[in-house]
C-alpha cells in the first residue's frame, strides 16, 4: 500500500464500537457527499475503513466548479445525519426556505409555501460545508482513514482489487479488500466495471435531458447582506427555460439556469456572446440581470452541466461490492433528492446492516430489494418535477390545486399530505408509495377541479373543506385501486 500518512489526522481521537463481523477491511470509493457519509456511519459502526477520493481535499483547496454549489436538504437527508450523529452540525450550517418565490416576467412575485403545515420547509445549504463537515466527523474515528488525489481507474470484480491512479505523482497502485463500495457519482468507475466486466447480466440506461444547467451568482448588497429575500427558493420559471436561486450564509445567491443544450427559441449554443447573453436575460429575466453584475464572464467560465437519469441493476456483485448514491441511481435536480436520497441509501442500508451483520451477501441483495424501487421512483418524480416547475407552477389549475392542498394541510394536518410533502417532509414514507399516492392524488384533484366537482375558494367553512377532503380521498383511493385492478389484469 502506498503512504497514507499525509491524511492522517493527529487529533484522531474517536474509537468506534466493537463490532461482531470479521470483516477486515472496508474500502470506499469517492469521499462526496453519500461516500463520506456511508464511511463515517461504518467507522461509527467499528469497521476499518479507507475512503479514496479523487479529488484534493475541498476542505483545504477549492473545488467547486462545475457541480452544483447549493443543494436544497430536507428531512429524509436529516434522518440519515441524525443516524450518524451529524443532524446539529448540517442544521447549523442551513438557510430555511419556506417556499417558492415565483418572479414573473414584469418582476412580480407571488409566494408558494412547500406545505400547509407549520415546521415544514427545506434548507439551502453549500456543498463543500456540508461535505467538508461529513469529511472531519470521518477523519476523527482512529478506524478510518481519507486518501485524496487517488482516482480509481479499474476495479477487478474476480480479486476484489481496485486500481487508483494517484494524482500527485501519476504512479498507479492496488489496494485489495473484503467490501468494496463505489459512491463515485454519476460517473461511477465501479458501475463501468459492473458492465465492462460481464460477470453477470447488467441492466443499465442513461436519460439526458435535452436541458443543461449553468451557475451564476447574486453576489452579497455591499453590507454583507442578502439582496432578495433568503426565505425562499427563487424561481423565475419560463416555459422553455427556467431560472432557480438559493441563499449561501454569506449574502450571496448561487443562480442555476435550465436551459436547452442546442433546441429551443433560446439555447446554451446560441447564447455565444455578452450581447446574446445580456439581450436574453433583458428579455427574459430582468429583475435578474440587475443583480448578477458579471454574467458575461460567468456565462462564459463556468461550465454548462448535463442533466441525466442513470438507473441500473444489480448494485452489487457477490457480497463484495455495492454501488450506492448517484452512482446507483443518478437523477435530475427537480425534486431537490439526489442528495437526500443518497444520503437515505445509507440509512437504509445501516437499518439491513442491523439485521444481517457479517452476511454481506444478504445485506447487499435484501438492500437492492427495498431501495430499488424507491430509487427508481425518485428518478421519474424528478424527471416529472421538471415540468411541473417550468409550466404548471404558472398554470391556473395546478394553482387551484396547490392552493386547496395547502389548506387541506392547514386544516387537517393529520389527514393530508401532497405528493411534494410526502417526498420532502416525510421520511417514513418510501419514495415508490409516495409517487405512487401522490400521483392519484393529484388526479383526482385535477379531475375534479376540471369537472367543477369540487369547490376551490379560500373561504370555505371547516366543515365545507372537510367534505371536499373527504371526496378528494375517496377519489384518490378509487383511483389507486382501479391502478391495482389494472395492474394484476396485466399480471
Ligand atoms: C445542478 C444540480 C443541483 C442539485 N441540487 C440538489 C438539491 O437541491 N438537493 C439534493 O438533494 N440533491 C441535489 N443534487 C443532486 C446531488 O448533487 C447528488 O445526488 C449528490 O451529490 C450525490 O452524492 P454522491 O456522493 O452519490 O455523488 P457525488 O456528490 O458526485 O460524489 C462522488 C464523489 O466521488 C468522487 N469520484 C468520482 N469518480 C471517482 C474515482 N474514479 N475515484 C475516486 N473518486 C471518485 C468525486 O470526486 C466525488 O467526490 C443536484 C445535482 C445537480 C447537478
Amino acid at each position: 500500500m502506498t503512504d497514507i500518512k499525509e491524511n492522517n489526522n493527529s487529533d484522531k481521537n474517536l474509537s468506534s464500537l466493537e463490532n461482531s463481523d470479521s470483516t477486515k477491511d472496508i474500502l470506499v470509493i469517492g469521499a462526496g457527499l453519500c461516500g463520506s457519509l456511508l464511511a463515517l456511519r461504518l467507522a461509527q459502526r467499528g469497521y476499518n475503513v479507507n475512503v479514496y477520493e479523487s479529488r484534493p481535499d475541498l476542505r483545504v483547496t477549492d473545488i467547486s466548479a462545475g457541480r452544483s454549489i447549493n443543494l436544497a436538504l430536507s428531512d429524509r437527508g436529516f434522518r440519515a445525519l441524525r443516524l450518524a450523529g451529524v443532524e446539529d452540525k448540517a442544521r447549523a450550517i442551513c438557510i430555511p426556505m419556506k417556499g417558492r418565490l415565483m418572479h414573473d416576467i414584469e418582476g412580480r412575485t407571488f409566494a408558494s409555501k412547500y406545505s400547509g403545515r407549520d415546521g415544514e420547509y427545506i434548507n439551502s445549504i453549500s456543498r463543500g460545508d456540508l461535505n467538508g463537515m461529513l469529511l472531519t466527523e470521518a477523519d476523527r474515528f482512529e478506524n478510518l482513514n481519507i486518501h485524496f488525489n487517488k482516482e480509481c481507474t479499474n476495479i477487478d470484480l474476480d480479486t476484489n482489487t481496485v486500481t487508483f491512479k494517484d494524482r500527485n505523482t501519476n504512479t498507479s497502485f492496488n489496494i485489495s479488500s473484503d467490501v468494496i463500495f463505489g459512491t463515485d457519482g454519476a460517473g461511477s468507475e465501479l458501475r463501468k466495471s459492473y458492465f465492462l466486466q460481464r460477470k453477470f447480466l447488467f441492466s443499465f440506461s442513461q436519460n439526458f435531458l435535452t436541458h443543461g444547467y449553468k451557475e451564476l451568482e447574486i453576489p452579497a448588497a455591499a453590507d454583507g447582506t442578502h439582496q432578495i429575500s433568503k426565505d425562499y427558493l427563487h424561481i423565475w420559471p419560463r416555459g422553455e427555460y427556467m431560472l432557480i436561486a438559493l441563499a449561501n450564509l454569506d449574502g450571496s445567491f448561487t443562480v442555476t439556469l435550465f436551459l436547452g443544450h442546442e433546441e429551443g427559441t433560446y439555447h446554451f449554443k446560441g447564447l455565444d456572446t455578452e450581447d446574446k447573453i445580456k439581450a436574453f436575460f433583458q428579455e427574459q429575466f430582468p429583475d435578474a440581470l440587475a443583480l448578477i453584475p458579471n454574467i458575461a464572464e460567468e456565462f462564459a467560465n463556468n461550465p454548462t452541466g448535463p442533466l441525466g437519469t442513470i438507473k441500473c441493476s444489480p448494485w452489487h456483485y457477490k457480497g463484495q461490492t455495492l454501488i450506492l448514491g448517484d452512482a446507483a441511481h443518478a437523477v435530475v435536480p427537480f425534486y431537490g433528492q439526489g442528495m437526500n436520497a443518497s444520503f437515505e441509501d445509507v440509512a437504509v442500508l445501516d437499518g439491513i446492516i442491523d439485521k444481517h451483520e457479517g452476511d454481506w451477501e444478504t445485506i447487499f441483495k435484501t438492500y437492492e430489494h427495498v431501495r430499488k424501487a424507491n430509487a427508481d421512483a425518485i428518478g421519474e418524480l424528478a424527471e416529472e418535477n421538471y415540468y411541473e416547475m417550468r409550466d404548471h407552477v404558472a398554470n391556473p389549475i395546478f394553482k387551484k390545486k396547490r392552493q386547496l392542498e395547502m389548506q387541506f394541510e392547514k386544516a387537517f394536518p393529520n389527514a393530508y399530505f401532497s405528493k411534494y410533502s410526502m417526498v420532502t417532509f416525510n421520511e417514513n414514507i418510501g419514495y415508490f408509495e409516495a409517487m405512487t399516492r401522490g400521483r392519484a392524488q393529484d388526479k383526482a384533484i385535477l379531475n375534479m377541479i376540471t369537472d367543477n366537482a369540487i369547490s376551490t375558494t379560500i373561504d370555505m367553512t371547516k366543515e365545507q373543506l372537510k367534505d371536499v377532503l373527504h371526496q378528494v380521498l375517496e377519489k384518490t383511493n378509487d383511483i389507486l385501486d382501479d391502478d391495482k385492478i389494472a395492474k394484476t389484469m396485466h399480471h
